[in-house]
């Protein structure tokens, strides 16, 4: 057996990675960058459970960012992919389940009337500004800092998720154009906004915000910041696009509009509605969606969009995600969150556990975090300690301190008392780790 830092499968695999592929990962926040080491290859899921290319086993609380709230290869999920697999993989034309997609979820957030099917979150956030810019005539989005809403051009400006982690600049490729058509404003400060609006309120198309943002870690919206969006958009004549990509039918059955019910114009959602495949969508009021080509002149399109073996793993994870799921979800993880924040009291490290629903994250400080500001004072350093004493006892958490931490139905409290057994070590770890040492 090799020492539990180290990972020959996966180092093997990460060079021959590295020579092909920029990195070595397909998406940056799979580097380990920000932790260090050798990020794991994974070979195969099941329920809570991962498994690397050097035979270890790992709680899996990352849950492939969202998508998996049932666990991974969940039965009927499986069956549904293989049944639509054998019967045709894409036609290019119209199929049910697209329609049963759409409906399902229309049917669970209520300002949303029409949905248009997308293949990643990106897409549909990148379609749906598009879609305000076209309705209002105007040019100017307004979008918050650690905010994350996919790599589209116009929204990279300080966003949360991989460019927090890396603590990259603004970046390079987005046109000076792009950027300057974005403002960014502080999470949570109204003021801010009232004073933009004040000042451009004719050119700003819409407001674009995570409907709790999670892409900094966890930082809730403030009681009512979502509703004064919604009032000062709607004096300005502005869209409001809710981003529920992360939060969608993962912290209840209709996202977070379940929690907190502000009727925006445009919804965008990913991650659980694709059961693990490729499936996005972005939708809201009928009239606004009317826009859309080809009943309206605004264009949108996907040669894979509503691909049928997407949609089945859609459609069959959000038909499994009954109220126990949820209840289960939501146990889960506040179970989670109070054993890490206990852990870590015990060793005196200045901490914070931050949640939105189920959605949770550490913060190594004891200040509150409201903002990407507040968030970046945190002694990030710590997590690298913390997250690889954690890895090498067989729990893979984000390889960042700016992620949300994500449970599924399948995390059983026999599976939690593994995560229970590793912190202790863990909280350790960060209590001794240095600045200087990261
Ligand atoms: C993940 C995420 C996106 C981007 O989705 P992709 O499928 O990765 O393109 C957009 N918005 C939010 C809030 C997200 O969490």
């Amino acid at each position: 057996m090799t020492h539990p830092y180290e990972a020959p499968a996966s180092q093997a695999l990460f060079d021959r990675a590295q020579a092909v592929t920029p990195g070595g990962v397909n998406s940056p926040v799979r580097a380990f960058r920000a932790v260090g080491g050798t990020p794991r290859f994974m070979i195969a899921g099941t329920g809570p459970l991962l498994y690397d290319a050097d035979g270890r086993e790992y709680v899996d609380m990352v849950c492939s960012w969202g998508p998996m709230i049932l666990g991974h290869a969940y039965p009927d999920v499986v069956q549904a992919i293989a049944y639509a697999a054998a019967k045709g993989t894409s036609f290019g034309t119209p199929t049910a389940g697209e329609v049963e997609l759409a409906e399902e979820i229309v049917a669970r957030v209520a300002p949303v009337e029409q949905v248009r099917l997308v293949n990643s979150g990106t897409e549909a956030t990148m379609s749906a500004i598009r879609l305000a810019r076209g309705v209002t005539g105007r040019t100017v989005v307004v979008k918050f800092a650690g905010c994350y809403h996919g790599h589209v051009d116009a929204l990279l400006a300080s966003a949360g998720s991989g460019v927090a982690t890396l603590a990259l600049p603004d970046t390079p490729g987005v046109t000076g154009a792009q950027a300057g058509d974005t403002v960014v404003l502080p999470y949570n400060d109204v003021a801010a906004v009232e004073e933009v609006f004040r000042v451009r309120g004719g050119d700003i198309a819409c407001v674009i915000t995570e409907a709790a943002a999670a892409n900094m870690g966890v930082v809730p919206p403030l009681d009512g910041f979502n509703a004064e969006l919604r009032r000062i958009t709607t004096e300005h004549g502005a869209l409001l696009i809710l981003d529920e990509v992360m939060t969608g039918f993962r912290v209840s059955p209709s996202g977070w509009y379940g929690l907190d019910p502000v009727p925006a114009d445009l919804f965008t959602f990913g991650k659980v509605m694709g059961g693990g495949l490729p499936a996005a969508a972005f939708g809201g009021r009928a009239e606004v969606m009317a826009r859309l080509a080809p009943s309206g002149p605004v264009y949108q399109a996907g040669t894979l969009s509503g691909n049928p073996v997407a949609v089945a793993a859609g459609l069959a994870t959000l038909r499994a995600c009954t109220e126990e799921v949820y209840l289960r979800v939501d146990a889960a993880a506040s179970t989670v969150a109070r054993l890490v924040a206990e852990a870590l009291a015990k060793e005196g490290v200045p901490h914070r556990v931050q949640t939105a629903g189920s959605l949770f994250s550490v913060f190594f400080t004891e200040d509150e975090v409201r903002d990407y500001d507040s968030a970046r004072t945190q002694q990030a350093w710590r997590y690298r300690a913390f997250f690889h004493s954690m890895l090498s006892h067989g729990v893979y958490l984000p390889p960042s301190a700016y992620e949300s931490w994500f449970v599924s139905a399948a995390h059983s409290d026999a599976v939690l008392d593994r995560v229970a057994d590793a912190l202790p070590e863990a909280a350790r770890a960060a209590a001794a780790a240095s600045e200087e040492d990261s």
